[in-house]
Protein backbone atom coordinates (compact mmCIF):
# COMPACT_ATOMS: atom_id res chain seq x y z
CA UNK A 1 0.00 0.00 0.00
CA UNK A 2 1.49 3.36 -1.15
CA UNK A 3 1.46 6.09 1.94
CA UNK A 4 0.33 9.29 0.10
CA UNK A 5 2.37 12.17 1.99
CA UNK A 6 2.33 15.53 1.90
CA UNK A 7 5.10 17.07 0.16
CA UNK A 8 7.26 19.46 2.45
CA UNK A 9 6.16 22.72 2.29
CA UNK A 10 2.80 21.86 2.10
CA UNK A 11 -0.36 23.62 3.65
CA UNK A 12 -2.40 20.68 5.18
CA UNK A 13 -5.79 21.97 6.56
CA UNK A 14 -6.75 18.56 8.82
CA UNK A 15 -6.21 15.00 9.26
CA UNK A 16 -8.51 11.92 8.45
CA UNK A 17 -8.94 9.33 10.50
CA UNK A 18 -10.90 6.41 10.18
CA UNK A 19 -10.80 3.64 7.65
CA UNK A 20 -10.35 3.77 3.82
CA UNK A 21 -13.64 3.80 3.10
CA UNK A 22 -14.50 6.27 5.44
CA UNK A 23 -11.66 8.65 3.99
CA UNK A 24 -13.04 8.01 0.49
CA UNK A 25 -16.52 8.73 1.21
CA UNK A 26 -15.86 11.85 3.03
CA UNK A 27 -13.13 12.98 -0.14
CA UNK A 28 -16.13 12.05 -2.18
CA UNK A 29 -18.12 14.23 -0.63
CA UNK A 30 -15.61 16.98 -0.57
CA UNK A 31 -14.87 16.66 -4.53
CA UNK A 32 -18.59 16.71 -5.70
CA UNK A 33 -18.94 20.40 -4.30
CA UNK A 34 -16.00 21.63 -5.78
CA UNK A 35 -16.05 21.03 -9.91
CA UNK A 36 -12.97 21.92 -11.87
CA UNK A 37 -14.91 24.00 -13.70
CA UNK A 38 -16.54 27.40 -11.58
CA UNK A 39 -20.37 27.12 -11.59
CA UNK A 40 -20.25 30.62 -12.55
CA UNK A 41 -18.93 30.68 -16.21
CA UNK A 42 -21.66 31.94 -18.15
CA UNK A 43 -22.00 30.00 -21.57
CA UNK A 44 -21.64 32.84 -23.50
CA UNK A 45 -17.91 32.13 -22.84
CA UNK A 46 -18.26 28.19 -22.91
CA UNK A 47 -19.36 28.29 -26.69
CA UNK A 48 -16.24 30.25 -27.64
CA UNK A 49 -13.25 28.70 -29.93
CA UNK A 50 -10.71 28.47 -27.90
CA UNK A 51 -6.87 27.83 -28.73
CA UNK A 52 -4.74 26.73 -25.95
CA UNK A 53 -0.78 26.78 -26.02
CA UNK A 54 -0.20 26.56 -22.55
CA UNK A 55 -1.68 23.35 -20.30
CA UNK A 56 0.30 20.93 -18.69
CA UNK A 57 -0.85 17.43 -18.40
CA UNK A 58 0.03 17.01 -15.20
CA UNK A 59 -1.66 20.08 -13.81
CA UNK A 60 -5.23 18.56 -15.85
CA UNK A 61 -5.73 15.63 -13.91
CA UNK A 62 -9.15 15.48 -12.46
CA UNK A 63 -10.27 15.06 -8.94
CA UNK A 64 -13.02 12.77 -9.37
CA UNK A 65 -10.48 10.41 -11.27
CA UNK A 66 -7.98 10.44 -8.70
CA UNK A 67 -10.47 9.65 -6.04
CA UNK A 68 -10.57 6.03 -8.06
CA UNK A 69 -7.04 5.83 -8.43
CA UNK A 70 -6.88 6.03 -4.56
CA UNK A 71 -9.49 3.74 -4.08
CA UNK A 72 -9.00 1.41 -6.72
CA UNK A 73 -5.08 1.12 -5.62
CA UNK A 74 -5.90 1.53 -1.88
CA UNK A 75 -3.45 4.53 -1.06
CA UNK A 76 -3.59 5.08 1.83
CA UNK A 77 -4.32 9.16 2.84
CA UNK A 78 -4.83 8.82 6.50
CA UNK A 79 -3.28 11.17 8.55
CA UNK A 80 -2.41 13.53 5.39
CA UNK A 81 -5.21 15.90 5.31
CA UNK A 82 -7.57 15.94 2.09
CA UNK A 83 -6.90 14.98 -1.39
CA UNK A 84 -7.61 18.15 -2.72
CA UNK A 85 -6.19 20.38 -0.47
CA UNK A 86 -3.22 18.57 -1.82
CA UNK A 87 -3.84 18.81 -5.51
CA UNK A 88 -5.45 22.29 -6.07
CA UNK A 89 -5.08 25.68 -4.65
CA UNK A 90 -8.07 26.91 -2.49
CA UNK A 91 -8.53 29.93 -1.20
CA UNK A 92 -7.19 30.40 1.72
CA UNK A 93 -4.11 28.94 1.20
CA UNK A 94 -0.70 30.92 0.53
CA UNK A 95 -0.29 32.10 -2.77
CA UNK A 96 3.19 31.02 -3.29
CA UNK A 97 5.34 29.21 -6.16
CA UNK A 98 6.23 26.66 -3.13
CA UNK A 99 2.97 25.68 -2.55
CA UNK A 100 1.88 25.47 -6.39
CA UNK A 101 5.38 23.08 -7.30
CA UNK A 102 4.48 21.27 -4.23
CA UNK A 103 0.94 19.77 -5.68
CA UNK A 104 2.98 18.13 -8.61
CA UNK A 105 4.62 16.04 -5.78
CA UNK A 106 1.02 14.98 -5.02
CA UNK A 107 0.00 14.58 -8.24
CA UNK A 108 3.06 12.55 -9.33
CA UNK A 109 1.63 9.28 -7.03
CA UNK A 110 -0.83 9.14 -9.14
CA UNK A 111 0.33 7.61 -12.85
CA UNK A 112 0.57 4.02 -11.61
CA UNK A 113 -0.20 2.39 -14.46
CA UNK A 114 -0.29 2.79 -18.25
CA UNK A 115 -4.15 2.49 -18.39
CA UNK A 116 -4.05 5.46 -15.74
CA UNK A 117 -1.12 7.29 -17.98
CA UNK A 118 -3.53 6.53 -20.80
CA UNK A 119 -6.50 7.75 -19.05
CA UNK A 120 -5.66 11.22 -17.41
CA UNK A 121 -4.21 11.86 -21.60
CA UNK A 122 -7.76 10.86 -22.87
CA UNK A 123 -9.71 13.09 -20.26
CA UNK A 124 -7.23 16.22 -20.72
CA UNK A 125 -8.12 16.08 -24.15
CA UNK A 126 -11.67 15.56 -23.46
CA UNK A 127 -11.67 18.16 -20.73
CA UNK A 128 -10.64 20.78 -23.23
CA UNK A 129 -12.92 19.75 -25.92
CA UNK A 130 -15.82 19.85 -23.48
CA UNK A 131 -15.04 23.50 -23.50
CA UNK A 132 -15.13 24.00 -26.69
CA UNK A 133 -11.08 24.17 -27.24
CA UNK A 134 -10.04 23.72 -31.02
CA UNK A 135 -6.45 23.64 -30.71
CA UNK A 136 -4.38 22.52 -27.76
CA UNK A 137 -0.54 21.94 -27.18
CA UNK A 138 -0.69 19.70 -24.20
CA UNK A 139 2.67 19.79 -22.56
CA UNK A 140 3.73 16.98 -19.88
CA UNK A 141 6.98 16.11 -18.48
CA UNK A 142 7.78 12.04 -19.17
CA UNK A 143 10.54 12.46 -15.82
CA UNK A 144 7.74 12.88 -13.92
CA UNK A 145 4.90 10.57 -15.47
CA UNK A 146 7.71 7.78 -15.19
CA UNK A 147 8.86 7.91 -12.07
CA UNK A 148 5.71 6.62 -9.68
CA UNK A 149 5.90 3.32 -10.77
CA UNK A 150 9.84 3.45 -12.36
CA UNK A 151 8.38 3.05 -16.24
CA UNK A 152 11.14 3.71 -18.93
CA UNK A 153 10.79 7.76 -19.97
CA UNK A 154 10.20 6.65 -23.72
CA UNK A 155 7.35 4.00 -22.94
CA UNK A 156 5.13 6.75 -20.84
CA UNK A 157 5.73 9.18 -23.69
CA UNK A 158 4.50 6.77 -26.20
CA UNK A 159 0.84 5.47 -23.74
CA UNK A 160 0.55 9.42 -24.11
CA UNK A 161 0.47 9.63 -27.51
CA UNK A 162 -1.25 6.96 -28.44
CA UNK A 163 -4.10 7.80 -26.10
CA UNK A 164 -4.34 11.74 -27.16
CA UNK A 165 -4.72 10.89 -30.78
CA UNK A 166 -7.21 8.34 -29.91
CA UNK A 167 -9.13 11.53 -27.82
CA UNK A 168 -8.01 13.79 -30.62
CA UNK A 169 -9.84 11.82 -32.89
CA UNK A 170 -12.73 10.86 -30.72
CA UNK A 171 -13.78 14.47 -29.82
CA UNK A 172 -12.51 16.37 -33.22
CA UNK A 173 -10.50 18.51 -31.47
CA UNK A 174 -6.78 18.94 -32.82
CA UNK A 175 -4.23 18.24 -30.49
CA UNK A 176 -0.24 18.46 -30.39
CA UNK A 177 2.10 17.74 -27.90
CA UNK A 178 5.38 19.12 -26.33
CA UNK A 179 7.60 17.54 -23.87
CA UNK A 180 8.91 19.66 -20.67
CA UNK A 181 11.97 19.19 -19.17
CA UNK A 182 12.32 21.16 -15.57
CA UNK A 183 15.19 23.38 -15.00
CA UNK A 184 15.92 22.17 -11.54
CA UNK A 185 16.56 18.69 -12.42
CA UNK A 186 19.74 17.03 -14.11
CA UNK A 187 20.86 17.56 -17.81
CA UNK A 188 21.06 14.05 -18.13
CA UNK A 189 17.16 13.90 -18.01
CA UNK A 190 16.76 16.44 -20.36
CA UNK A 191 18.92 14.81 -22.78
CA UNK A 192 16.71 12.32 -22.66
CA UNK A 193 13.65 14.00 -22.53
CA UNK A 194 15.25 15.61 -25.66
CA UNK A 195 15.98 12.31 -27.65
CA UNK A 196 12.51 10.69 -27.16
CA UNK A 197 10.75 14.04 -28.84
CA UNK A 198 13.55 14.21 -31.33
CA UNK A 199 11.97 10.68 -32.45
CA UNK A 200 8.63 11.22 -32.49
CA UNK A 201 8.08 14.33 -34.87
CA UNK A 202 6.13 12.80 -36.79
CA UNK A 203 3.66 11.53 -33.51
CA UNK A 204 2.63 15.00 -33.15
CA UNK A 205 5.02 16.33 -30.79
CA UNK A 206 5.82 19.73 -32.19
CA UNK A 207 8.09 21.32 -29.35
CA UNK A 208 10.50 21.22 -26.00
CA UNK A 209 9.31 23.26 -23.13
CA UNK A 210 12.03 24.22 -19.78
CA UNK A 211 9.88 24.63 -17.05
CA UNK A 212 10.09 23.92 -13.00
CA UNK A 213 11.57 25.80 -10.39
CA UNK A 214 12.51 29.36 -12.17
CA UNK A 215 13.29 31.08 -8.80
CA UNK A 216 16.18 28.60 -8.00
CA UNK A 217 17.39 27.77 -11.25
CA UNK A 218 18.83 29.14 -14.08
CA UNK A 219 18.23 28.12 -17.47
CA UNK A 220 21.81 28.64 -19.02
CA UNK A 221 22.93 24.97 -18.49
CA UNK A 222 20.46 23.96 -20.95
CA UNK A 223 21.22 26.54 -23.85
CA UNK A 224 23.11 23.55 -25.70
CA UNK A 225 20.18 20.97 -25.68
CA UNK A 226 17.60 23.95 -26.60
CA UNK A 227 19.94 24.72 -29.65
CA UNK A 228 20.32 20.96 -30.75
CA UNK A 229 16.21 21.13 -30.42
CA UNK A 230 16.19 23.69 -32.83
CA UNK A 231 18.97 22.11 -35.10
CA UNK A 232 16.61 18.91 -35.20
CA UNK A 233 13.46 20.72 -36.00
CA UNK A 234 11.50 20.92 -32.62
CA UNK A 235 9.96 24.84 -31.77
CA UNK A 236 11.01 25.91 -28.44
CA UNK A 237 8.71 27.78 -25.11
CA UNK A 238 10.22 28.83 -22.07
CA UNK A 239 8.43 29.15 -18.79
CA UNK A 240 10.46 32.37 -18.08
CA UNK A 241 9.77 35.89 -16.29
CA UNK A 242 7.33 34.08 -14.00
CA UNK A 243 9.21 33.71 -11.22
CA UNK A 244 12.20 35.78 -12.00
CA UNK A 245 12.77 38.67 -13.96
CA UNK A 246 12.83 40.58 -17.06
CA UNK A 247 16.45 38.80 -17.39
CA UNK A 248 15.25 35.67 -18.12
CA UNK A 249 12.83 36.54 -21.20
CA UNK A 250 16.00 38.14 -22.48
CA UNK A 251 17.76 35.14 -21.92
CA UNK A 252 15.28 32.89 -23.00
CA UNK A 253 14.81 34.68 -26.39
CA UNK A 254 18.26 35.48 -27.18
CA UNK A 255 19.92 32.61 -25.67
CA UNK A 256 17.68 29.71 -26.20
CA UNK A 257 16.07 30.96 -28.94
CA UNK A 258 12.91 30.75 -27.83
CA UNK A 259 9.74 31.17 -30.27
CA UNK A 260 7.32 31.79 -27.18
CA UNK A 261 7.64 32.53 -23.56
CA UNK A 262 5.41 30.41 -20.66
CA UNK A 263 3.57 33.53 -18.51
CA UNK A 264 6.58 35.95 -19.44
CA UNK A 265 4.83 38.85 -17.74
CA UNK A 266 7.87 40.59 -15.53
CA UNK A 267 9.07 41.27 -19.15
CA UNK A 268 7.84 44.52 -18.19
CA UNK A 269 10.15 45.45 -15.54
CA UNK A 270 12.94 45.92 -18.58
CA UNK A 271 11.84 48.47 -21.39
CA UNK A 272 14.47 46.73 -23.85
CA UNK A 273 13.40 42.97 -23.63
CA UNK A 274 9.84 44.74 -23.83
CA UNK A 275 11.53 45.97 -27.18
CA UNK A 276 13.61 42.87 -28.21
CA UNK A 277 10.30 40.68 -27.80
CA UNK A 278 7.97 43.07 -29.74
CA UNK A 279 10.53 43.22 -32.70
CA UNK A 280 10.85 39.11 -32.28
CA UNK A 281 7.32 39.05 -32.11
CA UNK A 282 7.86 36.82 -29.27
CA UNK A 283 4.47 34.98 -28.57
CA UNK A 284 3.59 35.28 -24.38
CA UNK A 285 1.69 32.45 -23.39
CA UNK A 286 0.03 34.13 -20.39
CA UNK A 287 -1.97 32.26 -17.36
CA UNK A 288 -3.85 34.91 -15.38
CA UNK A 289 -5.22 32.61 -12.52
CA UNK A 290 -1.96 31.00 -12.64
CA UNK A 291 -0.16 33.71 -11.42
CA UNK A 292 -2.37 34.77 -8.96
CA UNK A 293 -2.04 31.26 -7.44
CA UNK A 294 1.50 30.99 -7.44
CA UNK A 295 2.29 34.40 -5.91
CA UNK A 296 3.17 36.17 -9.02
CA UNK A 297 0.57 38.82 -8.68
CA UNK A 298 -1.43 39.50 -5.55
CA UNK A 299 -4.53 40.41 -7.19
CA UNK A 300 -5.80 39.11 -10.40
CA UNK A 301 -6.60 43.61 -10.79
CA UNK A 302 -2.93 43.92 -10.41
CA UNK A 303 -1.90 41.37 -13.52
CA UNK A 304 -0.13 43.31 -16.15
CA UNK A 305 -1.88 41.42 -19.41
CA UNK A 306 -3.28 44.65 -20.14
CA UNK A 307 -0.45 46.66 -19.99
CA UNK A 308 1.45 44.25 -22.21
CA UNK A 309 -0.83 44.47 -24.65
CA UNK A 310 -0.64 47.96 -25.21
CA UNK A 311 3.11 47.37 -25.18
CA UNK A 312 2.48 45.99 -28.70
CA UNK A 313 3.48 42.23 -26.82
CA UNK A 314 1.75 39.07 -28.46
CA UNK A 315 0.19 37.87 -26.29
CA UNK A 316 -2.32 35.03 -26.21
CA UNK A 317 -4.35 33.71 -22.96
CA UNK A 318 -3.75 30.04 -21.93
CA UNK A 319 -4.45 27.81 -18.15
CA UNK A 320 -1.34 26.41 -17.73
CA UNK A 321 -3.12 23.76 -14.80
CA UNK A 322 -6.75 23.70 -15.05
CA UNK A 323 -7.17 21.27 -12.48
CA UNK A 324 -4.55 22.42 -9.61
CA UNK A 325 -6.15 26.35 -10.03
CA UNK A 326 -9.88 25.01 -10.75
CA UNK A 327 -10.27 26.86 -13.99
CA UNK A 328 -10.86 25.80 -17.60
CA UNK A 329 -10.60 28.58 -20.75
CA UNK A 330 -13.83 29.22 -20.76
CA UNK A 331 -13.21 31.02 -17.17
CA UNK A 332 -9.96 32.15 -18.19
CA UNK A 333 -11.63 34.58 -20.90
CA UNK A 334 -14.43 35.43 -18.29
CA UNK A 335 -11.42 36.97 -15.74
CA UNK A 336 -9.83 38.69 -18.67
CA UNK A 337 -12.83 40.23 -19.81
CA UNK A 338 -14.61 40.45 -16.69
CA UNK A 339 -12.15 40.97 -14.08
CA UNK A 340 -9.70 42.90 -16.70
CA UNK A 341 -11.82 45.11 -18.56
CA UNK A 342 -10.23 43.20 -22.04
CA UNK A 343 -12.67 43.86 -24.72
CA UNK A 344 -14.20 40.94 -26.48
CA UNK A 345 -12.81 42.04 -29.87
CA UNK A 346 -9.30 42.13 -28.50
CA UNK A 347 -10.07 38.55 -26.79
CA UNK A 348 -10.60 37.39 -30.34
CA UNK A 349 -7.37 39.15 -31.78
CA UNK A 350 -5.45 36.99 -28.97
CA UNK A 351 -7.26 33.87 -29.77
CA UNK A 352 -6.56 34.14 -33.46
CA UNK A 353 -2.66 35.01 -32.42
CA UNK A 354 -2.55 32.09 -30.57
CA UNK A 355 -3.18 30.11 -33.34
CA UNK A 356 -0.61 31.79 -35.26
CA UNK A 357 1.53 31.33 -32.46
CA UNK A 358 0.83 27.37 -32.79
CA UNK A 359 3.26 25.52 -33.44
CA UNK A 360 2.38 23.99 -36.75
CA UNK A 361 3.78 23.89 -40.29
CA UNK A 362 2.97 27.34 -41.99
CA UNK A 363 0.27 26.65 -43.58
CA UNK A 364 -2.05 24.93 -41.36
CA UNK A 365 -1.40 27.37 -39.02
CA UNK A 366 -2.97 30.10 -41.11
CA UNK A 367 -6.10 27.99 -41.90
CA UNK A 368 -6.61 27.64 -38.00
CA UNK A 369 -6.01 31.10 -37.69
CA UNK A 370 -8.64 32.41 -40.38
CA UNK A 371 -11.37 29.56 -39.16
CA UNK A 372 -10.70 30.22 -35.58
CA UNK A 373 -11.44 33.94 -36.01
CA UNK A 374 -14.78 33.34 -38.46
CA UNK A 375 -16.02 31.58 -35.87
CA UNK A 376 -15.29 33.27 -32.95
CA UNK A 377 -16.54 36.91 -35.15
CA UNK A 378 -19.73 34.54 -35.67
CA UNK A 379 -20.49 33.77 -31.98
CA UNK A 380 -19.77 37.55 -30.94
CA UNK A 381 -22.90 38.89 -33.15
CA UNK A 382 -24.97 35.71 -32.23
CA UNK A 383 -27.89 36.91 -29.40
CA UNK A 384 -27.82 35.82 -26.03
ZN1 LIG B 1 3.41 26.22 -17.10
Amino acid sequence: MLKVEPPSGIFVRSAFSGTINTIISELMERTAMTEIIPPEVSDFYKVLPKIELHRHLEGSLRVPTMMEIVRAHEMDVKNTGYLRPLVQVDHDEPYTFENFLSKFGTLRLFYKSPDIIKRVSWEAVEDAALDNVRYMELRFTPAALSRAQGFPMAQVVDWVIESVHQAADHFQVMVRLIISINRHESLDIAGEGLEIAMARKKDGIVGVDLAGNEAEFSAEPFRDLFEEARQGGLRVTIHAGEWSGAENVRQAIEDLGADRIGHGIRVLEDPRVVALARERGTVFEVCVTSNLHSGVVDKVSDHPIVKMIESGLNVTINTDDPSISRINLSSEYQTVHKDLGISMDMIGTRVKAAAQGAFLPAELRSKLANAIEKEFMRRLILPD
